[in-house]
């Protein structure tokens, strides 16, 4: 096992990933920008480098940099966290070249699924099923509308290097087509440097479904069941609960099972999750994230199983803790994504914190690198704060929440809190009866 490992990664998620390694033993090594020089990963760190100033592209995203920090405190591996550097794959070969081991797949795998084309080809050819589509890249504005015609309209154009919610657009009608083929196309080269885009029929009334995977480098592969994250802003995924309202437990079996097949059939390893949305009783493909999600606190809560150390195992050469029949889910989980926005208008609202009161008890879990008197930078993310409730049925998390959320105190900078209890008291959420649309149209968006 490793006995120090750098987390390339700050806020709520650099400090999850420290919890596991002081669990197991493992020394940690934070780094971070001069913003965050009163970081709270920074603090409960063994050591921590500053590696650079507050733009990420100079510190949590600048290579040099990270490699330094790792070699000058002698790590054995490096923990890429969410964003940042979890999917780059140049960033990962690298880590392996310096001596180090990268704790997530391999960088083929996270170039393969990278490529939302390849990711959608390879997948298809393994058995899982497509949203119907061009059946690769889509170079010419005549080709799309020529793909629209066969699949009908309304259609989606989406990057090929797509995430985050970025270079995507809707032409609901041929005479939207072009425009949103352009604009796709434009914020496609803007984002990611790449303007490759691809098309999908857009799907008018579908839910977000997606399943936690783990695989080992001793060809077994696992599945954590589902978690339904249709409740979103422009593709932002803002709760997320598990299991999903939607399915029937012979539904779920059988789209774990297949998600867990393709990353046996892969050989993947680490985790990673197969994204889908469900409509009418049927599983379409979107995406696989090769990294762990914000979101696998919830699967956490069902399972009992601590995903981030399982992972850290498995980039150590060790086999899966867990057999698929020794994963018992119990009982319902619910996350809310609270960030520092005006609830009204998500205006970021960085600042100081001037009160801080998270809220606890039977069941409740704050996954937060918040504390009273800390200064949220400017330059980052504005997610602050997860807040997850598990209950032994949906009902009792449901009440937990709100409960949960009527505690909660975050004081001097605006958050998303108001939202999150609006949300939560209305009748479509307590019945689960919902679908990724759902929030834009309550927000008056659409
Ligand atoms: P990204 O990589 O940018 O996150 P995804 O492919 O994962 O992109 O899609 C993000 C979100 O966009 C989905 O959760 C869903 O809300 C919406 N979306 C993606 N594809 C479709 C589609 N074919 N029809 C309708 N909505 C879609």
């Amino acid at each position: 096992m490793f006995e120090k490992i750098l987390i390339a990664n700050r806020g709520e998620i650099a400090l999850r990933i420290h919890r596991a390694c002081r669990e197991m033993g493992i020394h940690t090594v934070a780094v971070h920008s001069t913003a965050d020089a009163d970081a709270m990963h920074v603090r409960l760190a063994d050591e921590s480098v500053c590696i650079g100033p507050p733009a990420a592209r100079d510190s949590y995203l600048n290579i040099p940099a990270i490699l330094t920090a790792a070699a000058i405190t002698g790590v054995d591996a490096i923990h890429p966290g969410i964003g940042f550097m979890s999917e780059n794959a140049q960033f990962a070969e690298m880590v392996e070249e310096h001596g180090f081991t990268f704790i997530g797949p391999t960088p083929e795998h996270i170039r393969l699924m990278g490529d939302k084309v390849t990711a959608k080809q390879t997948v298809k050819a393994l058995g899982l099923p497509t949203v119907p589509g061009s059946d690769g890249g889509v170079p010419t504005v005549e080709m799309a509308a020529k793909v629209a015609e066969e699949i009908g309209y309304p259609v989606l154009i989406k990057a090929a290097a797509g995430g985050g919610g970025k270079g995507m657009k809707v032409a609901q009608r041929p005479e939207d087509l072009v425009e949103a083929y352009q604009l796709a196309r434009g914020e496609a080269l803007a984002a990611f440097g790449n303007d490759e885009v691809y098309m999908e029929k857009y799907l008018t009334r579908p839910r977000h479904i997606e399943v936690q995977l783990l695989g080992d480098t001793h060809g077994n592969a696992v599945h954590f069941g589902e978690r339904d994250c249709s409740i979103q802003r422009r593709h932002q995924k803002v709760i997320e609960e598990a299991p999903s309202p939607g399915l029937n437990a012979d539904e779920r079996n059988k789209i774990g099972e297949l998600a867990a097949k393709v990353v046996r059939d892969l050989g993947y390893r680490g985790v990673g999750t197969i994204e889908f949305l469900y409509e009418n009783g049927k599983f379409y493909f979107i995406e696989m994230n090769t990294r762990l999600q914000i979101e696998h606190t919830i699967s956490e809560m069902i399972t009992g199983v601590d995903l981030v150390r399982e992972q850290i195992r498995v980039a150590a050469g060790l086999p899966l803790s867990y057999k698929q029949s020794e994963i018992v889910f119990t009982g319902h989980a619910i996350e809310c994504r609270i960030n520092a926005e005006n609830p009204d208008t998500f205006t970021p609202s960085p600042g100081k914190v001037s009160d801080f009161h998270a809220p606890g008890g039977l069941g409740v879990r704050v996954d937060s690198a918040l504390y009273d008197g800390y200064r949220v930078p400017p330059h980052y993310d504005s997610m602050i704060a997860k807040l997850i409730v598990h209950g032994s049925n949906r009902n009792e998390c449901l009440l937990r929440l709100r409960r949960g959320l009527e505690e909660f105190v975050i004081g001097g900078i605006d958050t998303t809190l108001p939202l999150h209890r609006r949300i939560i008291s209305q009748p479509d959420f307590i019945n689960g009866d919902y679908d990724i649309h759902w929030l834009e149209g309550f927000l008056g968006l659409k």
